[in-house]
């Protein structure tokens, strides 16, 4: 398998490449050749264990030796507290894919456990050292510093809005005490932490001089970590119900999540439909419903993760939509830049997308579909997933059953809960104890040299 970039480049890598790289040189982000089609494996594939499962994809699109790839996926994995990995749980006439019962409590441990682990053995193998640098609004730091922590060879520094994340997921991250993890607060907003990622990743040199890497959702191994789930859940889903197809409803901020499941269907599993749910930051739903895909402002909801205005996995799904061309691509990704704005005609059958639908959920929704969930099941979801299981609704049917992913456990978000239920229900003996753990921070202004100096000097 070999990796190419959605604008074009010649350069065409490996599995082990495409990952220490993140990004193309172009700009573009990296994609598969050719998406393997396994419809003849899915009959055998239909029992596997989820590490086995992620055996059987994982290893369709790497170039790492198949024993080193097992012990890869079985380490990544047991860090996760059910033994399923990711269990499905009916609830009402809907199944939940619980992604959260990683060390963080969030769906993005399924992808950064795997990527720690990766970089760990290319970089051991290859003797060479990387620098992490990520910018976080809240879940994506904590679970990429749980990845990567006391791992040899590599240091992380995570930047994260100061004062502008929730104080549970600050502790999550500056209570780690691994030497190798440093966080920065940076005095500005989400967004002035990921202009300084960008400028800084945009200098080559200082790039290749301390062998910068990120763990953001644009790496291919997060999103194959992610395509996984999809399989073992429709599996699950369909020997349970006797379907043969199944739908999936995706909490989406930066299109990562979803994108994976948009790969499963390339790959032949059978999925009638993806629902694709927004926030009231909704630029993904609007494009979805009318084809065009402009920015606005970004509003904070309860459900912060997905408060993105423009979706950086995005590229991914336009590179296919319009025909796999880089040329064409590249034009749009550059329209984009100067105008915040592009169209996509409709299908013949006037529809954006045959797979994808969209809708947004407001805040108001959210916090009902929660109190519905817990007076009706007794079952709490968190924000994120609320948002997933409101915009669902309309598609629920018995002949496709609908998995709607639950991305974050109720816990990370208790003051939602509350809000919604009117009692403080939403608990976890992992956060809890964090309260009292010394933390560890510096605090930076929101200036690229600060942090650029901030970094030669701990690296
Ligand atoms: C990151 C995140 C999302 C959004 O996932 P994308 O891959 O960015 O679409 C949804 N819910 C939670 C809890 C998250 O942390």
């Amino acid at each position: 398998m070999q990796y190419i970039s959605t604008r074009g480049e010649n350069e065409r890598r490996g599995f082990q490449d495409a990952v220490m790289t993140g990004l193309a040189r172009d700009g573009g982000l990296l994609l598969p050749d050719v998406i393997p089609n396994v419809t003849d494996k899915l009959q055998a594939w239909k029992h596997l264990s989820y590490t086995d499962l992620a055996f059987e994809v994982m290893r369709l699109y790497t170039d790492i030796p198949e024993p080193e790839l097992r012990d890869l996926i079985t380490r990544s994995y047991s860090s996760f507290r059910h033994p399923d990995v990711t269990p499905v749980r009916s609830v009402g006439d809907i199944h939940i894919l619980e992604l959260f019962h990683g060390p963080t409590l969030a769906f993005k441990d399924v992808a950064l456990q795997f990527l720690g682990n990766a970089f760990e053995y290319v970089l051991k193998k290859t003797g060479q050292e990387m620098n992490i640098l990520a910018a976080t609004s809240g879940d994506t730091g904590s679970a990429a510093i749980d990845g990567v922590k006391g791992r040899e060879h590599i240091n992380i520094f995570v930047m994260h809005p100061h004062g502008r994340v929730s104080p549970l997921q600050e502790r999550q991250m500056t209570t780690v005490p691994d030497a190798n993890v440093f966080n920065i607060a940076v005095d500005g907003t989400f967004d002035d932490c990921q202009r300084i990622m960008k400028t800084i990743f945009s200098d080559l040199e200082f790039k290749d001089r301390y062998s910068l890497g990120t763990v953001n959702s644009i790496n291919w191994a997060r999103v194959l970590a992610q395509i996984v789930y999809y399989f073992f859940a429709a599996f699950r889903v369909m020997r349970l119900t006797g379907a043969k197809t199944v739908q999936f409803s995706i909490p989406t901020g930066n299109f990562g999540d979803i994108f994976a499941g948009y790969v499963a269907a390339k790959m032949g599993l059978p999925i009638s439909r993806l629902v694709l749910a927004t926030n009231e930051n909704d630029i993904l739903s609007r494009f979805f419903n009318t084809g065009v895909y402009s920015s606005d402002t970004v509003h904070a909801t309860i459900s912060p993760s997905m408060d993105i205005q423009v979706a950086s996995n995005f590229e991914r799904y336009l590179y296919y939509r319009l025909g796999a061309n880089p040329k064409t691509l590249s034009q749009v990704m550059k329209q984009f830049d100067t105008d915040k704005k592009i169209s996509v005609p409709p299908l013949a059958n006037g529809q954006i997308d045959d797979l994808i639908c969209a809708g947004a959920g407001n805040t108001v929704q959210t916090l009902a579909t929660i109190k519905e969930f817990q007076t009706r099941y007794g079952y709490l979801l968190d924000p994120h997933t609320a948002v997933g299981v409101h915009v669902a609704k309309p598609y629920v049917t018995k002949n496709s059953p609908m998995i709607c992913l639950a991305t974050a456990h109720p816990a990370k978000f208790s003051q939602a809960i509350q809000d919604a239920t009117g009692s403080d229900l939403a608990h976890h003996p992992i956060l809890e104890a964090l309260r009292d753990l010394p933390t560890r921070c510096a605090i930076l202004p929101a200036s690229e040299t600060e942090i650029r100096r901030h970094m030669e000097k701990n690296i």
